[in-house]
């Protein structure tokens, strides 16, 4: 028997907080994990994630990371694939997503920026069919709920996700704090929406520190659940260097940024 009910609150609430743990996916796995290794997922964490963001954001994990390291190699110049100095702020905020898609489908920048993260059979066989995976999504999201809560549900989630991850691209290089020497932005209140990520200027700092925050009043959620996930032995830090370093001169850390993020 269908429900066709419809519960606006319940679908905000619900889209608010899968759009939040694909935040957080985001930032721990592709981000820190994956892309910049400071940190190592333990693989009976790995697989439900791959499979939570095959189903929440429909995105290949290796073009994530090598269109993000492209972002820190060409950090605002013409090659950066998402820059609001080259492209301006609302495209990047608006159009993020296309831009990830449109670079990440370019011919080179998976080949170049992601050798290391080949495809393997799940991702020939499930995660590379983005489409499969949203449409498994927003059914289940349908069958829990509703269809007509889920469908709403599936909608806030989508917008938040997408506005969120936009704005750390577009917020991040625009308004914000500049206390290391790049063009990336700190703004707390940001960071306290996408899990750390709002601390960009720090990141750009040092993109290999699996801590984003480097002083005290700096608000990382994502490395609290790191900190849990490692006390749990579900991952293990490899760089957590940002605190030791945030009162270093910001010179020899933006000269290294390029040199290590373009791995
Ligand atoms: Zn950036
Ligand atoms: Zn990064």
């Amino acid at each position: 028997m269908i429900d066709w009910s419809f519960n606006p609150l319940l679908a905000l609430v619900v889209g608010l907080v899968v759009a939040e743990a694909g935040i957080f996916a985001t930032t721990v796995y592709l981000h820190r994990g994956l892309t910049h290794r400071a940190l190592t997922v333990h693989p009976a964490l790995a697989l439900p994630l791959r499979i939570f963001l095959w189903m929440a954001t429909g995105m290949r994990p290796r073009e994530w990371a090598a269109v993000h390291r492209r972002h820190h190699a060409a950090t605002d110049t013409v090659d950066d694939p998402h820059s609001p100095a080259i492209l301006g702020f609302w495209r990047v905020q608006l159009a993020n997503a296309a831009l990830y898609r449109r670079i990440a489908r370019d011919g080179e920048t998976v080949t170049k920026y992601a050798k290391d993260l080949p495809p393997d059979r799940l991702d020939r066989w499930f995660f590379d069919h983005a489409f499969l995976g949203l449409g498994i999504g927003v059914t289940l999201v349908c069958l829990v709920l509703g269809p007509l809560t889920g469908l709403l549900a599936s909608v806030i989630h989508a917008v938040g996700y997408l506005g969120l991850s936009g704005a750390v691209n577009a917020v991040g290089h625009t308004v914000g704090k500049r206390p290391h020497e790049n063009s990336a932005t700190n703004t707390n209140a940001l960071a306290l929406i996408t899990a750390g990520e709002g601390l960009h200027n720090n990141h750009h700092a040092e993109p290999t520190s699996a801590r984003f925050a480097f002083r005290w009043q700096e608000i990382d959620p994502g490395w609290w659940v790191v900190r849990v996930l490692g006390l749990l032995r579900l991952a293990q830090v490899r760089h957590e260097d940002g605190r030791l370093r945030a009162d270093r001169p910001t010179a020899s850390s933006s000269t290294r940024t390029g040199a290590v993020s373009a791995r």
